[in-house]
């Protein structure tokens, strides 16, 4: 089986967050079941620095008034189809922003560029390789269906939701320049509140919708997680389904870090202790060695609760411990937690940026992990966390719920527990957890038990990996028995 999935970030190329990590990963679990997957990202500098030695396919001539050439090459076992148009990725800042943090303003043509693209290769215009599955990734590429669509191509489509936060939502002036219908501007299709969602017209015209968490795909059907499509998901809940992210056990591995001074595993977890002085080193931190290590490697924006962080501090530094931030995102939450650090100097430091290293070394020397998100699809720094033997404090919520189990008293002593949940998610609610977990890292064999417990926990993409290439097979299969096939939406 042959599928396009279609992103706008994939690890190790380009990546600002959980994403990228999935869409890099993926394809090797889907390997293994035979599936081959072809990965069309933009030619954004960094992806073509990558690439290397690369082929040229195709030359598109007007992709919405743009030119652009697709290239393919392989870069760590990824199979890539590359969208090189400069004129709408190659300049300097990220993948969405600009250098000072700003939203590149075409950013709608960008990402429907990409999508058109991503339809015309879906309908055969590469010479000799058709796609028998298109799986496409957030707003970024969730227009691809409704291109497909629009031209007739009935190939099967997963889209798979990360964040529905984000949900490309433009004027619906748009319409004619993206190349659509004005019929593209009514409720069943594009509108939305006035305006028009990339996101909402990939959930309206995908075959089968997934996201990252069984318990996200119920929380976004309300109005509270659903940020506004809850009504469109609603209508569509037969065909969605959620599916836990695994992570990447060779990038993940505390057993080969190259990142970490010193590499440990499950039976010399003692080793990870050498990480601790060179993790307080380059953060600064005073060096003495007792007193938990509470980090977060995170994106500081609203969503993940980090401000929390902040007005909990005094919590953790009064009773011993020393906090580690690492991240990036918005402005005035960075600017308060640098603020709250200055107060603690040499008990709590901010690393404002973005460093795959520093992240591995804080997983690597910190004992505690904390995510105190306000939602979670499904969150994979916790997933690293018990990997690296770190102790995962989190609210309950997405999929943070699902993946870490509580240390109550029932849990502990069933053996199964691997780290600290709270509910609701407030500032009270992270102090307590905060407290009980600074509680238990007093107590040397129960702090033990909880890392051991972590790191025999499974997150390998081999189930979800399973799920995934059963949802594939069955719409593949479906799609080849017209008579009760799928039920297939006439667009336009
Ligand atoms: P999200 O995708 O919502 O940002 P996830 O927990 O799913 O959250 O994934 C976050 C990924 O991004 C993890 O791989 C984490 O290590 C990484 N990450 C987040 N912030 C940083 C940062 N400032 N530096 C390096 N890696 C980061």
């Amino acid at each position: 089986m042959k599928i396009l999935s279609v992103t706008s970030e994939i690890y190790p190329l380009i990546k600002t967050g959980g994403l990228a990590d999935v869409t890099g990963s993926l394809p090797k679990a889907l390997a293994a079941h035979g599936i081959e997957t072809t990965s069309l990202v933009p030619g954004y500098p960094k992806v073509i620095e990558q690439l290397g030695q690369a082929t040229t396919l195709l030359e598109f001539e007007d992709l919405l008034g743009e030119r652009a050439t697709l290239r393919h090459g392989h870069v760590e076992g990824l199979d890539l189809l590359v969208l090189d148009a400069p004129t709408l990725y190659d300049r300097p800042g990220g993948p969405y922003v600009d250098q000072h943090g700003k939203d590149h303003p075409d950013n709608w043509k960008r990402f429907a560029v990409l999508s058109l693209a991503a339809a015309e290769i879906a309908a055969g215009a590469l010479p000799g390789w058709v796609p028998d599955l298109v799986h496409t990734h957030d707003w970024q590429s969730a227009m691809t269906s409704v291109y497909m669509r629009q031209n007739g191509c009935m190939t099967p489509v997963v889209i798979t939701i990360h964040n529905i936060a984000f949900q490309g939502q433009y004027s619906s002036d748009l319409v004619p320049l993206l190349g659509l219908p004005p019929e593209a501007y009514s409720v069943d299709r594009l509108e939305y509140f006035g305006d028009i969602s990339f996101l909402k017209g990939g959930l309206q015209t995908a075959d089968v919708i997934t996201t990252v968490s069984p318990t996200y795909a119920r929380e976004i059907l309300t109005p509270r997680f659903g940020m506004g499509l809850n009504g469109v998901l609603n209508e569509r809940v037969e065909v969605l389904r959620g599916i836990v992210n695994g992570i990447d056990l060779d990038v993940w591995d505390p057993a080969t870090d190259e990142f970490l001074p010193q590499t440990f595993d499950i039976a010399n977890l003692r080793r990870k202790r050498e990480n601790r002085q060179p993790l307080l080193d380059r953060f600064g931190l005073d060096a003495d060695d007792k007193g938990p290590i509470f980090a977060a490697i995170s994106r500081i924006t609203w969503q993940k609760g980090i401000d929390m962080l902040a007005d909990t501090a005094d919590e953790v530094i009064n009773n011993g411990g020393r906090i580690i931030i690492v991240g990036q995102g918005d402005h005035a939450i960075e600017q308060s937690l640098l603020e709250t650090a200055s107060r603690y100097p040499g008990r709590m430091a901010v690393h404002i940026g973005y460093d795959e290293p520093t992240a591995h070394l804080v997983q690597g020397g910190a004992d505690a992990i904390v995510q105190p998100s306000r939602f979670e699809p499904c969150g994979l720094t916790q997933l690293y966390a018990l990997r690296y033997g770190c102790v995962p404090v989190v609210s309950r919520t997405g999929g943070l719920s699902e993946t870490i189990i509580d240390a109550n008293d029932a849990a502990m002593s069933a053996r199964v527990a691997t780290g600290f949940q709270f509910h609701p998610v407030t500032t009270n609610g992270l102090r307590l957890a905060l407290r009980r977990a600074l509680h238990a890292y007093e107590q040397p064999k129960m702090w033990a038990r909880l890392q051991n417990q972590g790191m025999k926990t499974k997150f390998s993409w081999e189930r979800s990996g399973q799920q995934y290439a059963a949802v594939y097979r069955s719409l593949a299969q479906k799609a080849s028995q017209p008579a009760t096939g799928l039920r297939r939406l006439k667009f336009w």
